[in-house]
């Protein structure tokens, strides 16, 4: 069966339409607008009448374009809280995209009552997973070995899945899961008896094969890229070797984007240029294979929540990365393979936002970037090193260093302890006085949570933290 392609032009200036003109139920509604959502993405826009009217789906889309939501509506809809069975299972590629997306989903289903959410990914302990299998989910999101792993111990049933959501097909399948996915399959309700949402950034041939085998004459949603390339400035620094770290610093202090993601070709490289700007008191981490993932995970939260500006990674520990709003990627090291250049920059400038893109390359590096140049079919765009060195002194003068916005607090304790993000917000509002406006993201993990909080209040939060109580008990707090 050929797909009928419904897309829908995002170029367009008509402004996408409410929520309200969708068959959702008031307290969807306005939960959404609780949220803060008012209008539609693109992507929500034309995939959403089509599948809460029931329909499967193959839509091309990104992370940051609202593609969670996109599916995670439609899952809602077909879900009865009542029934204690899992309804929907939503597939990843990573475990960082499957805990965005449940938290996604968790948000979204506030406004049912009761609603479980299960993340089960690889790299997790077994035993958590497996008690809270026994305690029942409505919602199970997973990457597809760990999923594969429960229904080899009859830990998790399918029987009564109703939505079967595949995200980022397209990587999925370059890491190898086919298998895994057709075995997963074979364990759900046949079509005619489930929806299948297929999300993929790119429609590669392996990714239509396996839309026309696990989809049940699905509508095809294609967006045309929101002005792909023009969004991304990128410019060309000649360097030497001894200038390259040094330059980083340069560039951020001058162009002082919020959040930058560095690449760099190697681990050491990466080592060495956390020292450098640190030395220089830029807030940089390192983000590295080696990292336990409870280290790995603190990382991300202090970048995602602005109190890191920027995240210095190696193509593979970046591998899996999604991160919305990241202003600018500056390439430290220019990679050898022309594509992985167009994925690191990639990174930047989504969702109609404009992304800067820095690249530092030595005279040995010229052959990489004549490559690149071809890839992208335009000539690179130099500027000389000396004009963000004559700027530097004056822009060191007027402004420091570059510092993010936010701090992060850690608190010992987390879900295992039933906190929640309400009260944290309460102790530091309520209990402590301070300024809702003053306060960032709040991330509530097994055993910690981490809570932003503008730079000028950390103190008076860390010490209210530690010297008060959060949902009636005193607790331990550090500052990251
Ligand atoms: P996603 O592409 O699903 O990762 O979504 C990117 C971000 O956009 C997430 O932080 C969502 O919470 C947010 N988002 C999704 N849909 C909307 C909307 N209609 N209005 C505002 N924000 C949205």
């Amino acid at each position: 069966m050929t797909p009928s392609p419904v897309g829908t032009p995002s170029t367009g200036s008509a402004p996408s339409p409410a929520f309200s003109t969708l068959p959702l139920p008031d307290h969807v509604l306005d939960n959404l607008q609780r949220l803060g959502y008012e209008r539609m993405t693109p992507i929500q826009a034309a995939s959403l009448p089509l599948a809460l009217a029931g329909r499967d789906l193959i839509a091309q889309a990104k992370t940051g374009s609202g593609k969670t939501a996109a599916f995670a509506l439609p899952l809602l809809a077909n879900l009865n809280p009542r029934r204690f069975a899992v309804q929907a299972l939503v597939l990843c590629p990573t475990r960082e995209l499957a805990e965005q997306v449940s938290q996604e989903i968790r948000r979204l289903a506030r406004a049912d009552d009761n609603v479980k959410v299960l993340t089960l990914c690889g790299g997790a302990t077994m035993r958590p997973q497996l008690a809270s299998l026994a305690h029942g989910a409505h919602v199970v999101v997973g990457t597809p070995g760990r999923i594969l792993d429960h229904l080899g111990r009859a830990s998790l049933g399918l029987e009564a899945v109703n939505t079967w959501v595949l995200d980022e097909a397209d990587r999925m399948l370059d890491m190898g899961f086919a298998d895994d996915i057709a075995a997963i399959a074979q364990q759900l309700p046949p079509t005619t008896q489930r929806q299948t949402l297929l999300f993929s950034a790119t429609y590669p041939d392996d990714v239509a094969r396996l839309a026309a085998r696990y989809l049940r004459e699905p509508q095809e949603v294609r967006l045309t890229e929101r002005h792909a390339a023009s969004q991304i400035r990128e410019r060309y620094y000649q360097v030497t070797e001894d200038q390259r770290l040094h330059a980083v610093g340069l560039l951020l202090n001058h162009f002082r984007p919020e959040s930058t993601l560095a690449f760099c070709n190697t681990k050491q490289q990466c080592r060495d240029l956390v020292a450098v700007l640190q030395a220089e008191g830029i807030v940089a981490l390192e983000l590295h294979g080696d990292l336990e993932q409870r280290d790995r995970d603190q990382v991300l939260v202090q970048f995602a929540n602005r109190s890191c500006s920027v995240l210095v990674a190696t193509d593979v520990a970046a591998r899996g990365l999604d991160i919305a709003r990241l202003e600018a990627v500056i390439n430290v090291d220019i990679t050898p393979d022309a594509q992985v250049h167009t994925h690191r920059i990639g990174r930047t400038g989504r969702a109609g936002e404009s992304g800067l893109v820095f690249n530092l390359a030595s005279l040995d590096e010229m052959g990489r970037v004549g490559r690149i140049d071809e890839m992208q079919g335009r000539e690179s765009v130099w500027h000389p090193l000396a004009e963000l060195q004559a700027a530097s002194a004056h822009d060191d003068a007027a402004r420091g260093p570059l510092r993010p916005p936010m701090v992060t607090l850690q608190i010992l304790g987390g879900r295992k302890e039933k906190i929640r993000a309400g009260d944290v917000l309460g102790a530091l509002t309520k209990d402590l006085g301070l300024d809702a406006a003053s306060i960032g993201k709040i991330d509530v993990n097994d055993f910690s949570t981490y809570v932003a909080v503008q730079r000028d209040v950390a103190d008076r939060a860390l010490r209210g933290l530690n010297a008060g109580k959060v949902k009636g008990r005193s607790v331990k707090v550090r500052r990251l």
